[in-house]
């Protein structure tokens, strides 16, 4: 059994600067609307932050739970850097408590040092250059609460010419978010439903707070940024509540933000809920391309139709895609469609990736 202690004597325990004293003597910690209130030895919901000599820190810093070269597709991302391979890692906890949470060995975890490996931001970032990475992922679990390591590792990333991004549910107050989203480059925002009764009942947080995240992001930043939605069958899946979702995307974040809808497999603590029928996932990407949305997409299935780029302006396909892999390219190297010329949404620079559908798994050498 790992040892529970926190102590700033431990190498991957750091200081933190989002907290403040509260009159009963607990300190509030202030990365997420969650506000954990902690006497001192307690540790946050998300578990890899905590209290020790009257400061909130951050006891995860320089350790992972798993490195692995993915597809940008994966995170999803269809709209940066097409194609391009991406060096992807997490740590151990989240913020959330989804009730159908794919990634529970992780973010549930409560044994990091049975868990992890030591990367030091260099290292990722060295490891990243040596495999060919374009980018860097913050993903499996939720960057929001181990901000300080995601931050130094873009840094360190970008120094080498390697962009950095964020993978999360966006549910983070506004000051750590905004210095959190000044070092990335990209996102993908887990929009899990569009009522507060899922989010207050199956992921215990708040939708307002992850809305706002996204007005954030579209309003007062460059990061690009993609949605996706989970669609689990009777619960978060009714016409009803698709179409208000797009309607708000449209008139929020405009057009052209891409909306994935993904499918769900039964896991954790929903494993009497069936997997989402890919029907639902079409008609999901019928609503929101009605309501006005350009590039909706499948996910988590085979689907070249669902999952392709279309030219808004003449109509021409110019990214085939199925699942993760670009059978067909019809863009410029800066993203304008070759049939007319119209400019594309997103991050493009040179010709697309061929990473396809590899997943390869890989371990971090600090240097001695
Ligand atoms: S980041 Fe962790 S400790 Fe801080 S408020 Fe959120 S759940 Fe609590």
């Amino acid at each position: 059994m790992a040892d529970d202690t926190l102590s700033l004597a431990d190498p991957y325990t750091v200081p933190t600067r989002h907290w403040h004293e509260l009159p009963d003597g607990r300190i509030q910690c202030d990365v997420c609307p969650r506000a954990c209130k902690l006497r001192e030895g307690q540790r946050g919901l998300c578990f890899v932050r905590g209290r020790v000599d009257d400061q909130v820190v951050l006891a995860s810093y320089g350790r992972s739970s798993g490195f692995c070269v993915d597809p940008v597709e994966k995170k999803p991302l269809n709209h940066f850097l097409p194609g391009s391979s991406v060096l992807s890692f997490g740590t151990a906890g989240c913020n959330l408590a989804c009730r159908f949470c794919q990634n529970w060995d992780i973010s549930k975890s409560r044994e990091i040092d049975t868990l992890a490996g030591a990367a030091s931001p260099a290292a990722l970032a060295e490891t990243a250059q040596r495999l060919g990475c374009r980018s860097v992922a913050f993903t499996y679990n939720d960057p929001v609460i181990f901000m300080e390591y995601g931050m130094d590792v873009a840094d360190a990333c970008h120094e080498k010419g390697i962009k950095a991004i964020a993978v999360s549910a966006g549910f983070m107050n506004p000051a750590p978010r905004a210095e959190f989203y000044a070092h990335m480059d990209a996102a993908n925002i887990d929009l899990k439903a569009f009522t507060e009764e899922f989010y207050e009942k199956i992921t215990f947080a708040r939708l307002g707070a992850v809305l706002d995240t996204l007005r954030y992001l579209k309003h007062e930043t460059d990061v690009w940024f993609e949605i996706t939605t989970l669609l689990i069958p009777g619960h978060n899946d009714s016409d009803a509540e698709i179409a208000e979702e797009a309607a708000w995307l449209v008139e929020n974040l405009g057009p052209d933000v891409p909306l994935h809808f993904s499918a769900f497999h039964p896991d954790f603590k929903m494993m009497d809920v069936p997997p989402t029928p890919p029907a639902t996932l079409s008609r999901a990407q019928r609503i929101a391309r009605e309501h006005g949305l350009r590039y909706v997409y499948t996910g988590n299935v085979h689907d070249e139709a669902g999952q392709s780029t279309h030219c808004p302006h003449c109509g021409a396909r110019v990214v085939a895609r199925d699942w993760y892999t670009i059978n067909d390219y019809g863009l410029t190297d800066e993203g304008a469609c070759r049939a007319c010329g119209t400019q594309l949404p997103g991050v493009y620079d040179g010709p697309h990736g061929t990473w396809g559908m590899r997943r390869l798994p890989v371990h971090i050498l600090e240097a001695a």
